[in-house]
C-alpha cells in the first residue's frame, strides 16, 4: 500500500496546519562534504580574546551538551552564567548514561573510518538527517576520545593496555569506547571538571536550581531568560549577548520512559513560542531491551544498555503462551527471531527495527511475563562461551541492576525486556552553526533536533552532545559573538517585563486554581494517549482521535489541576505542572507532525504505509525534508517549513539488515 499528500501552499491542511516557506540551513558551505568543516571553521568571524571578557553567554543545562559547552567558553574567556534544576551539574540526566559513546577511531582495525561511521548514521536513521551535521559529527568523534582521555575519563582498557571498544546496533564494526555500563557518568565527570576549573577561574559563574520558565526575545535577538530560583521561589531575570540552550529532551512527554524523572521540555518549548521552530517533534527513539512495565504505579522506566546485545541473545517461544520456565524450554522450541530474520546484523539490528519486531511478537502472543509484554535476552550461550567472569567484568553493574530491580538473578535466567520511549531525536531546528531560527539563539546536545535523523544508532547521543559542546558551538558561536556586545537591554524594557510578567501569572494561577486533580494525574493520562497514539505504530484515526483528546485533557488541567504549598519553598508539584502545561502544548504538535507524515521511517511505523509483507515503507519522493514547525499562538494551527534533505555522497536505500 502507499499513500499520498496533498499539500496546499497556505491553506489549511486537515484542519491542523498551514504550509509555509521553505527553510534552508544557509550556514554549511557548498564545498565537498569532507572540507566543509574545515571551510566553515576558517570563514567563522573570530572574536579577540580581549573582546570576549567584554561578552556574556547564558547557557542553560549542565549535562554533557551544556557543561562541555560552558566550560569550554569559559576558557575562551568568555563570561558565562550556566543554569541547571539540580543541586549539581552531576546530577543532569546524562549521569545515567550506560553503554557507550561512538568514534571512529579505527582501533580493532576493522576497516572503520569517518565516512563509515558517518555512512551508518545515516542508514541508521532512516535517511532523514543532514549530511552535512553527520558528517561532521563523524569527523569531529574521534577528538572527543583524546578530550575526554586528557580529561582521565576512565574508559574500558584492553589487557595491553589499550582503549577497548564494543559493538552497538545497526553496525558491523566495534566502534563504542566504554566505561563499564557507566559511560555517561564518567563522561560527565570529566565535563564537571572542566566546568569547575572555569568556576574557579572565574570565567563561569553556575546557579543550580534555577530553572528557565521563559526566553526573553528583543528586537528579534535571543538576549536573556526569566528563570525561578527552585529553593526561593525568587523569579528572576539574567540577560547576556546570546543564549544557549542544551536543556536536553522531552521523552517524558509519554509519562513513561527511561529518562530522568526531571526531564523536561520548558526550555525548549519557551523557545519555540517566542520563534524558534521546533524540528521533526514526531520522532522519538523506543528502545528495545527495557525492564517491561510491571504495574500501574509505575512512574519510570530502567533501561538495560544495548551493550547486552553483543552477548545477549534475544527470543521467544515457538509456541503462543508457553509458561515453563525459559531454561526448560529446549532450542529447538525457541525462536532466535532477530538471528531468523536479520542474519547479518543478527540481535545487533538497530533499536527501531529490533523494537518493532519485538511488539511483533508479542502483539501475535508469543509474549512472556504475566504481561505477556516481554521478550527473553538471555546470557547462558555467553556465560557457557566466555565464562561468568568474563560476563560479569563486561556487563557487572548491568545484571546487578537487574536483579535488584526485578529480584532475578540474570546469570540464572533470562532477562525480560521490553521497547520503551528512550530519547527524542526531535528538537529545535539549528542551522549548522547551531544557530535556531532565533538570532542568538543556540541549541546543543538532545535539546536540538539533531543529526540524527529518524533513528538514533545507539551511543551517537553522547557523541553529539560533547561534538557539539567542546568542538562545534565553540567555533560557530563566534560568528555571531563577533557583532556583540550588543546595546545594554534596560531591566525594564517590554519584552524583559512581558517575559516576568508571564512566567508570574502562570505560577499565580497552578497556586490559586484549587482544582481537584493532581498534576501527575494528568501526566499519567497524557503520556497514555501518547503511547497508545503517538508511539510505535500511528494510524491516522488514532492520531486525529489523540489530538482531540489532548486539547480536552489541556482544557481540563487549566481548568482542575490543583498544585499544593506555595511558590516561596522547594514546591516540586509547582515544577511539575509547569512541565506538564508545556508536555501537553508538545504532544498536540507531535500528533500533528506524525499525522502530516504519512510514511513510515525510523521507528515511527505508520501502518497505512506498509509494503505488502507488513514492513516499514518509506516515501522519499514525498518526505524526504525536515519538517521545522513555526508556532503561531495558543489554539492556532502550526506553520510547517521544509527543509529538502539532499543526499549527494549517499543513496537513498531501503534499509536492509538482512
Ligand atoms: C538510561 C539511558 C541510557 C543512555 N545511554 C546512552 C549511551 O550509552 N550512549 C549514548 O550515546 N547515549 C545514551 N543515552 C542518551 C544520552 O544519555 C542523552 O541523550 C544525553 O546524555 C543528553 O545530554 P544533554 O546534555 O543533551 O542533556 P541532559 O543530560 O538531559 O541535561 C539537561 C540539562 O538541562 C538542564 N535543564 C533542563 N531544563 C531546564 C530548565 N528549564 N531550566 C534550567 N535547566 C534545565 C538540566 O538541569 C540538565 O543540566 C542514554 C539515555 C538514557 C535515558
Amino acid at each position: 500500500m502507499t499513500s499520498t499528500v496533498e499539500t496546499l501552499p497556505g491553506e489549511l491542511i486537515n484542519g491542523l496546519y498551514r504550509e509555509g516557506s521553505p527553510i534552508a540551513d544557509t550556514k554549511a558551505p557548498k564545498v565537498p562534504l569532507r572540507d566543509r568543516w574545515e571551510e566553515r571553521k576558517f570563514n567563522a568571524r573570530l572574536v579577540n580574546p580581549a573582546n570576549r571578557r567584554k561578552m556574556h553567554v547564558i547557557v542553560v543545562g549542565t549535562g554533557l551538551a551544556g557543561s562541555s559547552a560552558a566550560a569550554t567558553l569559559g576558557e575562551a574567556g568568555y563570561n558565562v552564567s550556566a543554569f541547571f534544576y539540580q543541586d549539581s551539574p552531576r546530577r543532569a540526566h546524562s549521569i545515567a548514561a550506560q553503554g557507550g559513546i561512538n568514534a571512529a577511531k579505527n582501533y580493532k582495525n576493522d576497516n572503520d573510518s569517518v565516512f563509515r561511521l558517518f555512512y551508518d548514521t545515516v542508514k541508521g536513521g532512516d535517511y532523514r538527517a543532514r549530511e552535512s551535521n553527520v558528517y561532521r559529527l563523524a569527523e569531529v568523534s574521534a577528538n572527543i576520545i583524546d578530550q575526554a582521555v586528557a580529561q582521565g575519563v576512565p574508559f574500558a582498557r584492553e589487557y595491553g593496555g589499550l582503549l577497548d571498544n564494543r559493538s552497538f546496533g545497526g553496525v558491523q564494526v566495534s566502534r563504542t569506547f566504554y566505561a563499564r555500563g557507566q559511560t555517561g557518568q564518567q563522561l560527565l565527570i570529566g565535563a564537571y571538571q572542566a566546568l569547575e576549573r572555569q568556576v574557579a577561574a572565574g570565567t563561569v559563574q553556575t546557579f543550580r536550581r534555577h530553572e528557565m520558565l521563559e526566553l526573553i526575545v528583543v528586537d528579534g535577538r535571543a538576549r536573556g531568560i526569566v528563570v525561578r530560583d527552585m529553593v526561593t521561589g525568587q523569579v528572576e531575570t539574567h540577560l547576556a549577548d546570546v543564549v544557549v540552550l542544551a536543556t536536553g529532551g522531552y521523552g517524558n512527554v509519554f509519562y513513561l520512559s527511561t529518562n530522568a524523572m526531571g526531564s523536561n521540555v520548558t526550555a525548549t518549548w519557551r523557545a519555540h513560542r517566542k520563534g524558534a521552530f521546533f524540528g521533526n517533534p514526531c520522532y522519538t527513539q523506543i528502545h528495545p531491551t527495557c525492564i517491561p512495565v510491571s504495574g500501574d504505579y509505575q512512574s519510570k522506566l530502567t533501561l538495560m544498555s544495548e551493550s547486552l546485545r553483543n552477548d545477549g541473545r534475544i527470543w521467544v517461544p515457538k509456541k503462543k503462551g508457553d509458561d515453563r520456565d525459559p531454561r526448560q524450554i529446549p532450542e529447538d522450541e525457541r525462536d532466535y527471531y532477530l538471528e531468523r530474520r536479520y542474519p547479518a546484523f543478527g540481535n545487533l539490528v538497530p533499536r527501531d527495527i529490533a523494537s518493532r519486531a519485538a511488539k511483533q511478537v508479542c502483539d501475535e502472543g508469543y509474549g512472556v511475563g504475566p504481561s505477556g509484554r516481554g521478550v527473553y535476552l538471555d546470557f547462558a550461550e555467553a556465560i557457557g562461551r566466555m565464562g561468568r567472569a568474563a560476563v560479569a567484568a563486561k556487563y557487572g553493574n548491568l545484571f546487578d541492576m537487574y536483579q535488584r530491580i526485578t529480584g532475578e538473578d540474570p546469570y540464572q535466567v533470562p532477562m525480560r525486556i521490553y521497547p520503551a520511549v528512550h530519547y527524542t531525536m526531535g528538537g529545535l531546528w539549528v542551522d549548522y552553526d547551531l544557530q535556531s531560527s532565533i538570532p542568538g539563539l543556540f541549541v546543543t546536545g538532545e535539546a536540538n533536533f539533531s543529526d540524527h535523523g529518524a533513528n538514533r544508532l545507539g551511543a551517537s547521543a553522547l557523541m553529539q552532545g560533547l561534538s557539539d559542546g567542546y568542538f562545534v558551538l565553540p567555533n560557530t558561536i563566534n560568528d555571531y559573538l563577533a557583532d556583540a556586545p550588543f546595546e545594554k537591554v534596560p531591566a525594564d524594557h517590554p519584552a524583559v517585563v512581558d517575559a516576568v510578567e508571564s512566567v508570574r501569572a502562570r505560577i499565580n494561577h497552578f497556586l490559586t486554581n484549587n482544582g481537584t486533580r493532581s498534576v501527575d494525574s494528568f501526566h499519567k493520562e497524557l503520556g497514555q494517549i501518547m503511547w497508545e497514539y503517538c508511539g510505535m505504530e500511528r494510524t491516522e484515526e488514532g492520531l486525529k482521535h489523540a489530538i482531540g483528546r489532548i486539547r480536552e485533557l489541556r482544557e481540563e488541567f487549566w481548568r482542575d489541576v490543583k498544585v499544593l504549598g506555595t511558590n516561596e519553598e522547594l514546591n516540586q508539584a509547582l515544577e511539575r505542572a509547569g512541565r506538564v502545561a508545556d508536555f501537553l502544548e508538545l504532544g498536540e504538535l507531535m500528533c500533528v507532525d506524525a499525522l502530516h507524515r504519512r510514511e513510515s521511517c525510523g521507528g515511527h511505523f505508520r501502518a497505512e504505509s506498509q509494503t505488502e509483507d507488513g514492513e516499514a515503507l518509506r516515501h522519499d519522493d514525498q518526505f524526504a525534508y525536515v519538517a521545522a514547525w513555526e508556532w503561531t499562538g495558543l489554539g492556532e494551527p502550526p506553520v510547517l517549513h521544509k527543509e529538502d534533505l539532499v543526499y549527494e555522497n549517499v543513496e537513498m536505500k531501503q534499509r536492509s539488515y538482512k
